[in-house]
């Protein structure tokens, strides 16, 4: 038998103007418009692995539940296929606020941790912002270090074939003049790897892969 659970929110655990700020985006105010109808849980083909089904992010983001909204899985697992925003009879951009919803995750570092998706957004970012290439298999390391030491340690067999056949890189593919990069992606942007460093800071990242 399936035990139901059911979570009460209070007044006192909402973040007041977080549902407005997250409206005045371009291609977020629509949200306003909101009816529940659900449709956007019905055709989104991660529901059912989400803590929080895309009706609820709606829902709780125009209600102030920031921290609710931040910590939830739900953000990452959107796999942006905008399905859910084709067929939203109010026009609502769900995609482009579930983007919104995630940087602003990145940005305020309330993301959940051990989660690879999160981790994974941000080292890609910062290592695609510094070197302006992504070596994969750095990147995979770093993640599984980050979130999961032992997964990491489940893969040396994987990653003594890659080595054996030469696909294991040991150095980070950078491209020249690395400093040209920056000074573009730093005005292009306003993306600064010390930002990425502290997503505490107030500086803007780009969007985060999905
Ligand atoms: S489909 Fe659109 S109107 Fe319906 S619950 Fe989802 S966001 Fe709201
Ligand atoms: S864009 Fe994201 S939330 Fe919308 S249907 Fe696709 S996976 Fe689900």
């Amino acid at each position: 038998m399936i035990e139901l659970t059911r979570t009460i929110k209070y007044e006192a655990d909402r973040v007041k103007g977080f549902g407005r700020e997250v409206m005045s985006v371009p291609g977020c105010e629509a949200l306003q418009s909101c009816i529940q109808c659900g449709t956007c849980s019905g055709v989104c083909p991660l529901s059912i692995y989400m803590d929080f089904s895309p009706r609820q992010v709606m829902a709780l983001t125009r209600a102030d539940f920031k921290n609710e909204v931040l910590k939830s899985h739900t953000i990452w697992l959107c796999a942006s296929c905008y399905a859910c925003t084709t067929e939203c009879p109010r026009e609502i951009r769900i995609t482009d606020i579930m983007y919104e919803l995630k940087q602003r995750a990145m940005k305020e570092g309330i993301y959940p941790k051990k989660f690879p998706i999160p981790v994974l957004a941000q080292e890609f970012t910062k290592m695609a912002v510094k070197h302006g290439r992504v070596t994969e298999n750095y990147l995979a390391t770093i993640m599984f270090l980050k979130t999961n030491v032992f997964a990491a340690l489940g893969m040396w067999k994987l990653g003594l074939k890659l080595i054996l056949r030469g696909r294991f890189a040991f150095k980070l593919d950078s491209i020249k003049r690395r400093d040209e990069l920056a000074r573009m992606m730093g005005s292009v942007e306003n993306v600064s790897i010390d930002t990425l460093s502290n997503p505490k800071t107030n500086g803007k990242t780009s969007h985060p892969t999905s």
